[in-house]
């Protein structure tokens, strides 16, 4: 059903809650436009992450190839060269894309490490608007740090015509980051009601929706179970920059092959994909991730349609609120059960001026992925 690539770990932001910019791959071991064309048709989400995929030169042949094979393609960016997405919009309007914004002007900058990212991002998403964008947004990590400022970025995207999606601290191969927890997880869960309770209020389907994944956000702070079970390697799967395909972006022992090596089909129907699984299947992460969190969320025989669950809250809760009551958070979550949480300090890369270069010959996947325990708890 959906599919995300990530095209590359060369970045050019330095987030504080994830280091894939202090990983960077080589550009020549990068997964190529000729391998991902082996990729089937009829997708449902095709997403083209990073890294940052607008360091890729040969972006635009990634899209060309892409676009056609999935009813929403989307760009997922930190928005520093709107300018190079800028003739792919005007190719493809309909592309959905999602620059990363973390707050107000100094905090977004702060956890970012970005020196003038807010505003680059800001202007470029109304560049891309201009350009005839129709699917356009930013998307929000919560943390300690800025979960205060969500509803006010919140409120502006609306203002200005725009979308956002949230997610939260996670860890993850995908993100090179093991300590990622949260400070105060109650403080930062309440925070969030907030943003539920104003995105069920509008008229727009969509919100109302992803008013019940911010639900499971809360869940995933609060270190909850998942609201719905994970469907990884069967519904989604995630494609690294050296080909190899993997049931999800957060462990490192869910291989299901190669698209390099070998073809699709070859892959899905492979003895790998079989076994990741059946891990799957027992997996005990409570992680929400919006890419992996919104497929689960979907029916996978008509994917613009929810599951039951979801529907219900959704119908329940709206209408709560058109007869002018609250949502009762508390008969949903339960906040005298919050998992501990190690402190494991974050601090801003923004005047750190930490080198890094290209790691070059990573040739298996230890070498890849160095770090093996991804807890999400
Ligand atoms: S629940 Fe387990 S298998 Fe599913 S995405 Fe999270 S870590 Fe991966």
């Amino acid at each position: 059903m959906d599919l995300t690539i990530i095209s590359t770990f060369r970045c050019n932001s330095k987030c504080q809650m994830c280091y894939i910019w202090k990983n960077p791959t080589d550009p020549r071991e990068e997964i190529s436009a000729e391998t991902l064309s082996k990729l089937p048709q009829g997708f449902d989400n095709l997403n083209l992450s990073g890294g940052e995929p607008t360091l890729r030169t040969d972006l635009p042949d990634l899209v060309d190839v892409l676009q056609p094979k999935a009813r929403i393609m989307e760009i997922s960016s930190n928005g520093l060269h709107p300018e190079r997405l800028l003739p792919i919009i005007k190719k493809y309007p309909n592309i959905k894309v999602r620059f990363s914004l973390e707050g107000d002007e100094a905090t977004s900058n702060r956890i970012r490490g970005e020196k003038n990212g807010y505003a680059t991002k800001t202007a470029g998403l109304r560049r891309l608007r201009e350009a005839g964008g129709t699917d356009l947004g930013f998307a929000f990590v919560v943390q300690d740090e800025n979960v205060d400022q969500l509803l006010l970025v919140y409120e502006y995207a609306r203002k200005n015509g725009f979308e956002l999606s949230t997610s939260t601290l996670h860890n993850a191969w995908q993100f090179y980051k093991n300590d990622n927890y949260f400070y105060d997880r109650v403080a930062v869960a309440r925070k969030v009601e907030d943003l539920i309770t104003a995105m069920l209020r509008t008229s727009n389907i969509k919100s109302w929706f992803r008013a019940y994944l911010n639900l499971g956000l809360i869940e995933k702070i609060l270190g909850h179970d998942r609201l719905i079970p994970c469907t990884a390697a069967t519904d989604f799967a995630f494609v690294d920059p050296w080909a190899d395909v993997w049931g999800c972006n957060v462990r490192t022992d869910l291989p299901m092959g190669n698209l390099a090596r070998q073809s699709w089909r070859e892959i899905m129907d492979g003895e790998q994909a079989a076994g990741t699984r059946a891990k799957v299947g027992m997996c005990k992460q409570n992680c929400w991730m919006v890419t992996t969190a919104r497929t689960a969320m979907r029916s996978t025989v008509l994917p613009q349609l929810p599951k039951p669950k979801p529907f219900a809250w959704v119908v329940k809760n709206k209408l709560k609120l058109l007869v002018g009551q609250r949502i009762r958070f508390d008969d949903y979550v339960d906040y005298s059960r919050v998992l501990a949480s190690p402190y494991s300090p974050r601090s801003s890369y923004l005047l750190n001026r930490e080198k890094v270069s290209l790691v070059r010959h990573r040739s298996t996947t230890d070498q890849r992925y160095p770090l093996k325990v991804f807890e999400n708890r």
